[in-house]
Order: C-alpha cells, then structure tokens, then sequence
C-alpha cells in the first residue's frame, strides 16, 4: 500500500502517519525527519538543506526529487506513508513520475485539515519542548504562508482524489476518522 498524507505545519500528519505506520506496516517516509538526519550526518544534502530548514522555506525541488527517486525504488516492493512529500506541485508531478516509472500508483491521499489559528498555538507549544530550529514563533508564521502559497494548490491538483479529514480533535480521534476511509 501506497499512502499519501497531507496538511499543514501542525496538523498532526507526522503524529498520524507514525499510527497508520504501524498498523498497516509501512515504511514511514517523513521527509522532513529524513532531512534533519542529513544536517546532524552534515551530507552534501544536509548542508544544502540546512539555510531554507531554519528560515521555514521548502527545499529545493529537485534535491526532494532525486532523495525520493532512489528512496522509493529502493523501497519498491514495500507499503509506504509519505508524510511532507510532495510539497509542491514540481514534487507532485514528479512523484508521479517515479511511481509510474516503477508501475505504482497511490492508493490514498489524506488530507488533515485544521484551522490556522489552532494551527500555531499548536506549534507554538510544540515549540517549547522540540528544540528544532524551525520552531521560533517567526519561522512558524512563514512557514504556514509557505504551505498556503506552494502546498495548499496540491489539493486542487489531486481533486477528488484526496480524503479530507478534520484533524481537529484527539488523537485517537483523528485516526479512527482516517481509518473510516482507508479500504
Ligand atoms: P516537516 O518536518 O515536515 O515540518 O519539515 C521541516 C522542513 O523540512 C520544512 O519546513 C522544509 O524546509 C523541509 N522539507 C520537508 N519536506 C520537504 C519537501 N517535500 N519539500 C521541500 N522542503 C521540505
């Protein structure tokens, strides 16, 4: 299974995607965390990514184009949760790209919606305990403007395809939500 799941910084996509992980035994593909592994390795990708990551602005295309190519043939016979990628559509039409190039498709997008007031009281509490730099109440804000103007046009590019789901609420929640929609 294929899984694509979708939301704005603080949605709770990362914290979903580890649960749906772990119950339909996929390979969590967290673009984000996959990054930040690459600045504390300091590889050739980390130092790349490292400037945008602080100030909240998206990595460059195509370095996520090439990272996801040889991740995801390399993971080609197993499930998948993509959790931030794509991020825009360049990484929307590329990723189809790969999956066609090794006869897949996405079985299911998810689309976790949350209000953007409750948005970044979230990750202004998320804040206090991460450490992570992208975590200063600045670099939160543009990093919501940066999804409003490069990753909110992917819902109109995957249409209906995408499961919308409200992510206001708990946890457990959210996730019974979800699986109410995965076949
Ligand atoms: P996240 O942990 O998903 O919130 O991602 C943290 C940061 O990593 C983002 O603010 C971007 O700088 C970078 N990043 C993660 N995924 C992508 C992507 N698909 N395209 C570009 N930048 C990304």
């Amino acid at each position: 299974m294929k899984l694509l799941i979708m939301g704005p910084p603080g949605a709770g996509k990362g914290t979903q995607a580890k649960i749906l992980a772990k119950k339909f035994n996929l390979v969590h593909l967290s673009t984000g965390d996959i990054l930040r592994k690459e600045i504390d390795k300091s590889s050739e990708v980390g130092l790349k990514a490292q400037t945008y990551m602080n100030a909240g602005n998206l990595v460059p295309d195509e370095v996520l184009l090439e990272m996801m190519q040889s991740t995801l043939t390399e993971l080609k016979d197993s499930g998948v949760i993509l959790d931030g990628f794509p991020r825009t559509i360049p990484q929307a039409i590329g990723l189809s790209k790969i999956f066609q190039s090794l006869n897949q498709a996405i079985d299911s997008i998810i689309n976790i919606e949350v209000d953007k007031n409750v948005l970044i009281t979230r990750l202004v509490e998320r804040a206090k305990k991460s450490g992570r730099a992208d975590d200063t109440e600045e670099v939160i804000v543009n990093r919501q403007n940066v999804y409003l103007e490069l990753t909110a046009p992917l819902i109109e590019f995957y249409q209906s395809n995408i499961i919308h789901i409200d992510g206001d609420g708990s946890i457990d929640e959210v996730t019974e939500r979800i699986l109410n929609h995965i076949p």
